[in-house]
């Protein structure tokens, strides 16, 4: 399905119309089979003033007839529901795949900003409701429309019969739907809160089960019980609302069924009395008014689903239909860099009203190796997540090898450049579909030859599985160190011209240590490199070093000239502790 994700009808209804257009006849179809059914079912309760009418004026021979005939309805009724149940299972299974696969899609095409402010959990399930909610509204609908067509036929068989008991019988079915479509817009809300209770429940225990090891470490079970049994309660309480309403309204449609049904019984019974109608006729409504008992009180049921699938899939759609703050303009072309010239011109950009950089400039030749160092909260960070553009910044340009990044695609940016998070994360994949990230056509040559590079492939052939080790949700299985080294070796088969470097903070043992500088000396070469430093191995290696303070530059030189320049590098280089700069 190619759906263009500007178009999303942002209401249930236009949704779920939106979603099931191209299948449209299968929808139908199914509605069509289900009326047929419906209508037979009904239908088949003449029947039975046939049969008693035969038997009272002694025609067995018809009797017979219409008495063999009620098994072949039956079998016409289940063939018809089974048609109506292919076209339906069709329907909802597409409807499925389209809906993941088009949510999915569209996610994606949110910005770095979108995904800092909701959790992964929560925009899973917000994708699970809007599919989940879909998906109980196809069936929904096509039970709404099977009781449509019972209580029409219904109705038609009983005023047919009598007009004043099809006035009451109508009255009874606007009373029903009167009183249901009030309440509806009540579930709806009680729906939506407990969908939302959800989201929150789920997004709260992946929450914590993504840090399971700190709450391990700092021995907060109980704390973290306490916070996700909030959560839980608030879940329970929303789902016992929206429950009990539907209980309550289950009852209103049992107690007007009640009062109609005396009416209808009493006005029926003086009418055989007098003759007005046959025994075979007051058996006929009599087995009419049974039939659809049941789909009195259910009528509101599915009233109930269908309150609460449009609830579900408004809450879904609420979030994930957030304009996306960064899209590439419609004629933007791809980024060609050849030399990695990187320059930050007169560029102004703050976090909502906290201003971080103001008219900044920084030209970064091709091939030069920058160690970027300064305090915590002195903006290194954001200067890397603006190259990335994982920001749109409010004044200037960043330009590589001569062009704007903001309006080339940003793919072809990310193509550009290669990055070594601070915080290796990897997929919990084989090592070898890890590295192969980078480049997904390196040959096993070009693979291996880059894990060398990158320290990684003694270790890596020393596990049992060897590259096809799987690593673990976010890499777990590997050290610090190894995960560091599997994310170099797929940088160097990334082998883009702009390398970015963060650091990691943290100590490593000393063997990895020194892998890791041979690693990164590999991965470097040749490359305009970025790196925010905290080593003083790497930032000896570095052409030139820039300290950031508040988002300026206060020192510009390379290492020998810093180290003795009296500034804030000269401190933290006579502050250095095992091999770090403090920050
Ligand atoms: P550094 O990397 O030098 O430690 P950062 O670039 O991370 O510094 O942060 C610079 C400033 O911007 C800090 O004051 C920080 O609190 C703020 N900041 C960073 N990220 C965000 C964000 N996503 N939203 C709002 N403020 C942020």
């Amino acid at each position: 399905m190619n759906k263009n994700s500007d178009f999303i009808p942002s209401t249930p209804f236009r949704y779920f119309y939106f979603i099931i257009k191209p299948y449209k006849w299968w929808f139908f179809g199914s509605l069509f089979f289900i009326a047929v059914a419906a209508a037979t079912v009904q239908g088949s309760s003449y029947l039975f003033k046939f049969i008693i009418d035969a038997v009272e004026t002694g025609n067995i021979n018809q009797a017979f007839f219409w008495g063999l005939m009620f098994p072949v309805m039956t079998f016409a009724v289940q063939l018809a529901y089974r048609i109506h149940g292919v076209f339906m299972t069709k329907l909802t299974h597409q409807t499925q795949y389209d809906g993941m696969d088009f949510w999915f899609n569209h996610l994606t095409k949110h910005s770095h900003r979108f995904f800092s402010d909701h959790f992964a959990g929560s925009l899973h399930s917000k994708i699970k409701n809007i599919v989940g909610g879909t998906d109980q509204l196809i069936p929904n609908f096509a039970w709404i429309f099977d009781y449509l067509v019972s209580f029409f036929v219904s109705f038609v068989i009983i005023f047919s019969t009598n007009t004043t008991l099809g006035f009451l019988f109508l009255l009874l079915l606007g009373t029903i739907f009167v009183a249901n479509r009030f309440l509806s817009p009540k579930k709806f809300q009680l729906s939506r809160e407990r969908a939302d209770a959800l989201s929150g429940l789920s997004a709260g225990t992946i929450d914590i089960l993504s840090n399971i090891s700190a709450t391990r470490l700092y021995a907060r079970f109980d704390y973290e019980k306490d916070r996700l049994n909030k959560l839980n309660k608030a879940h329970r309480q929303a789902g016992l609302k929206s429950a009990y309403f539907t209980e309550k309204l289950f009852l209103i449609n049992a107690f007007i069924l009640f009062i109609f049904s005396v009416g209808m019984f009493w006005l029926m019974l003086t009418k055989w009395q007098t003759g007005i109608i046959s025994t075979g006729e007051m058996i006929l409504i009599s087995s009419l008014l049974f039939n659809m008992s049941g789909s009195f009180l259910h009528f509101g049921n599915f009233f109930n689903s269908v309150a609460k699938g449009m609830g579900e899939i408004q809450e879904g759609l609420d979030t994930l239909l957030t304009p996306f703050d960064l899209v590439d303009q419609t004629k933007a072309k791809g980024l060609v860099v050849k030399n990695g010239a990187i320059e930050f011109k007169e560029v102004s950009f703050s976090y909502k009203d906290h201003l971080i950089f103001s008219d900044f400039n920084l030209t970064i030749p091709s091939q030069q190796r920058l160690g970027l160092v300064g305090l915590s909260g002195a903006g290194k960070s954001t200067l890397i997540s603006l190259l990335l553009r994982q920001y749109s910044i409010d004044r200037g340009s960043i330009m590589l090898d001569g062009q704007d990044i903001s309006v080339v695609t940003q793919d072809s940016l990310h193509e550009a450049i290669a990055v070594v998070p601070q915080e290796p994360i990897l997929f919990h994949r084989s090592i070898r579909d890890n590295i192969l990230y980078g480049n997904p056509d390196a040959t096993e040559e070009e693979l291996i030859s880059a894990t060398k590079k990158a320290q990684a492939h003694n270790f890596i052939s020393s596990l049992n599985q060897g590259y096809d080790t799987l690593v673990g949700e976010r890499g777990v299985k590997l050290s610090g160190g190894q995960r560091q080294r599997v994310i170099i070796a797929r940088a160097i088969l990334k082998d883009a011209p702009i390398l970015i470097l963060d650091e990691a903070t943290s100590a490593l043992d000393s063997e990895s240590e020194v892998a890791i500088q041979k690693a990164l000396h590999q991965l470097m070469r040749d490359k305009t490199v970025i790196t925010i430093a905290h080593r003083l191995s790497t930032l000896r290696e570095m052409d030139r070093i820039i300290v950031l303070e508040n988002g300026k530059i206060i020192e510009d030189g390379s290492h020998d000239t810093l180290k003795n320049f009296g500034g804030l590098y000269q401190k933290l280089w006579e502050k250095q502790a095992g091999g770090f700069v403090g920050e």
